[in-house]
């Protein structure tokens, strides 16, 4: 089966004239599955179109942010007013405090919210934030775990870093990731050992509240309590980066299923709407540390860009319970129909959740439950790449890369199952077919 790529095959050898690899987010390139990336032209609901006049049903949702679907009506008006009052100020606007208002009220422990442009803006915020707070220089994070291209948090990180096999990357120098301490992923005596070799001396721990991007990877029963006991043991804060998790998994993210409190939170994606903004909040005593009333500073031209702020806003208002009970039961229909085509033809896998987000793992350990990254990269990769390419061609849009996690929006319908019911048989087998690469 072959589908047209012209145009966007034209597109990419164009883009890769002016931008690096063609792309402006290393993911999007399909370097680790291969082939021509699609250039998209429009998206609505759960369906986008590419240059070539291709549909296909979305399961990465702008990496998250969609859960409503693409170009929502009331998310497109909130923006298209917002726009026609002002794109930007650079003064104080009600709105922001509105949204401000929505995430304090949705999650018990951030009492302060900071708006800025990227999840990356948010992590690397909250760390410099914990810093300064606690007077303290090292920082843990976890293997597998992405934050954003946060110089400190860069060491060992999932997405586009894992896809791409880098251990670590240049232009990070050695005083940069010197005090950044990296863990396994669900592995608390290494956080215990961590503490002890190095008490007084953590500013902070920060954790995916759920990894995604590794794959979905949850925390085991425990993990994140066990962080919240050691680090207020040790007055190191806890982050909880719930940058992908934040608003997708609950009305309260991750917090909301497993009612673990951190010191300090990290929002994007969903509360963005799909346009550039993100937060950071947490307890008020921390953040009241930040310039203008402490002495943490941090700042944006940009932040809380009153047309960001509407689609972000709109999109949290609209997020009621009916639509996290769509999310949950997309999410396990997709998984349950990922399963059984991949058992039809005998293809050895887990699907993983963590909460409404999911991963298909190639694995004959079909039993064990992959915690890790070390788990992560054990699995059959290279049967990934003929996966997506047969779901790519049936007209399914999945994540290009084994290292994500899929997301599911709210606005899947009747029809984009039958699409992935009928896409998923010829993929299992295309999975199935794959031959390891030698070493
Ligand atoms: N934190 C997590 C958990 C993420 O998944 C991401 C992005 O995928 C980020 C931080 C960085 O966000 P952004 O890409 O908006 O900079």
């Amino acid at each position: 089966m072959t589908v047209a790529t012209t145009r966007s095959a034209e597109l990419f050898h164009r883009a890769t004239q002016a931008i690096p690899g063609g792309v402006n987010s290393p993911v999007r390139a399909f370097s680790a599955v291969g082939g021509t990336p699609r250039f998209i032209s429009s998206a609505r609901g759960c369906r986008m179109t590419d240059a070539d006049g291709a549909t296909y049903v979305d399961l990465i949702s702008s990496w998250g942010p969609m859960i409503l679907g693409h170009a929502h009506p009331q998310v497109v008006e909130a923006v298209t007013r917002a726009a026609a009052t002002g794109l930007s100020f650079g003064a104080p606007t009600e709105a922001e405090i509105a949204l401000a208002e929505e995430i304090i009220g949705r999650v018990a422990p951030v009492e302060r919210v900071r708006l800025v442009n990227s999840g990356t803006e948010a992590t690397m915020s909250a760390v410099r934030l914990a810093r300064g707070f606690t007077g303290r220089t090292k920082i843990v994070k976890f293997s597998g775990c992405y934050h954003g291209h946060v110089d400190a948090l860069l060491a060992d990180a999932g997405s586009g870093v894992a896809t791409l096999g880098l251990p670590t990357t240049p232009g990070v120098t050695g005083a940069q990731a010197a005090d950044t301490l990296v863990l396994p992923y669900n592995d608390l005596a290494a956080v215990e050992e961590a503490f002890a070799a190095y008490p007084g001396e953590i500013a902070c721990v920060i954790t995916e509240a759920a990894a995604g991007n590794m794959g979905a990877v949850a925390p085991v029963e425990g993990f994140n309590q066990g962080l919240r006991d050691m680090t207020a043991r040790d007055g190191a804060l806890l982050i909880m980066d719930e940058v992908m998790t934040g608003f997708r998994v609950s009305a309260s993210g991750w917090f909301g299923l497993d009612g673990v409190a951190g010191d300090l939170y990290t929002y994007g994606k969903v509360m963005s709407g799909g346009l550039p903004a993100a937060a950071f909040g947490g307890r008020a005593d921390i953040m009241d540390h930040l310039a203008p009333t402490g002495p943490v500073y941090q700042a944006g031209t940009l932040s809380g860009n009153p047309v960001a702020v509407a689609a972000g806003l709109t999109t949290l208002r609209l997020a009621d319970a009916d639509v996290y009970a769509a999310l949950d039961a997309n999410a396990s229909r997709l998984g349950a129909l990922i399963t059984d085509a991949l058992t039809a033809e005998g293809v050895a896998h887990r699907v993983q959740f963590a909460g409404s987000m999911l991963s298909v793992f190639f694995t004959t350990d079909v039993d064990t439950v992959v915690v890790d990254y070390a788990g992560v990269k054990a699995t059959q990769t290279w049967r990934f790449a003929p996966f997506f390419h047969a779901l790519l061609e049936r007209g399914v849009y999945p994540p290009p890369s084994a290292f994500e996690a899929w997301f599911v929006s709210a606005a899947l319908d009747e029809d984009a199952f039958g699409v992935l019911a009928d896409a998923l048989p010829a993929a299992a087998r295309a999975a199935g077919a794959a031959a390891e690469p030698q070493a």
